[in-house]
């Protein structure tokens, strides 16, 4: 798990760094003990995430919001982070947004919540919503990167840029690539607005009405 241990020596340093160091030509300690292997089951990996303190989202969260769904889902949603609701309860998309999204998945796709799986691209809230830092994505998304491996949807569904961005590595803005079918080497991914967005600009609704049937094509077809 190249990614993990990344993350772990950037922890390190960041310990080093508050510690008063400004350089340091040792390498990192101890990395050889930290456990640089992700689980290879969905509730340990769970267990193992929970327990994260890597990055500073640890400091404020209530509850690690893993993700949720049924754990050999064909079709996956991945969103920025947990809001509000979801830091006090633990569950993903459960606020306003997350009762939008089910309303979608409910009347456009015709499934239910626990057919598909649901997880966001930082465990942990950020501050008042804000978007999360690189930082912080890049050193949650091998959590992220493992469930995928471990459930094996055939589709996935990035919901708003935050998504799209750290899933594919893709800055382009999520109005121009948003619809589109986008083949990778282990599922199609299909970026469209986030939920909170369609909120903010329910015009925009029709445009993600019409992403999700693209999506329930592609589930017909895959499932
Ligand atoms: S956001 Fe991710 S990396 Fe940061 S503390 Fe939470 S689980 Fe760990």
């Amino acid at each position: 798990m190249k990614n993990l241990h990344n993350a772990l020596q950037l922890k390190q340093l960041y310990l080093l760094k508050q510690m008063g160091y400004s350089y340091t030509d040792i390498a990192p300690s101890d990395l050889e003990n930290e456990p640089t292997e992700l689980p290879d089951n969905l509730e340990e990996l769970r267990k193992f995430v929970e327990n994260c303190h890597l990055c500073d989202l640890s400091k404020s969260r209530h509850k690690v919001v893993f993700g949720e769904g049924d754990p050999h889902a064909k079709l996956m949603f991945v969103g920025e982070g947990p809001g509000a609701t979801e830091d006090s309860t633990g569950r993903p998309f459960v606020g306003r947004a997350g009762e939008l999204l089910t309303k979608m998945i409910e009347k456009v796709l015709y499934l239910s919540r626990s057919q598909v799986y649901i997880a966001n691209i930082v465990k942990c809230r950020p501050p008042r919503n804000r978007v999360p830092t690189p930082t912080e994505a890049l050193t949650c998304r091998p959590y992220l990167l493992r469930q995928i491996e471990l459930i094996q949807p055939r589709i996935i569904v990035t919901l708003g840029a935050t998504a799209y961005r750290y899933l594919t590595n893709d800055e382009s803005p999520i109005g121009r690539v948003r619809g589109q079918v986008i083949h990778t080497e282990n599922y199609l991914l299909v970026p469209t607005f986030h939920p909170s967005y369609l909120l903010r600009n329910p015009s925009a609704k029709k445009e993600a009405y019409h992403d999700l049937l693209t999506v329930k094509d592609l589930y017909e077809k895959y499932k």
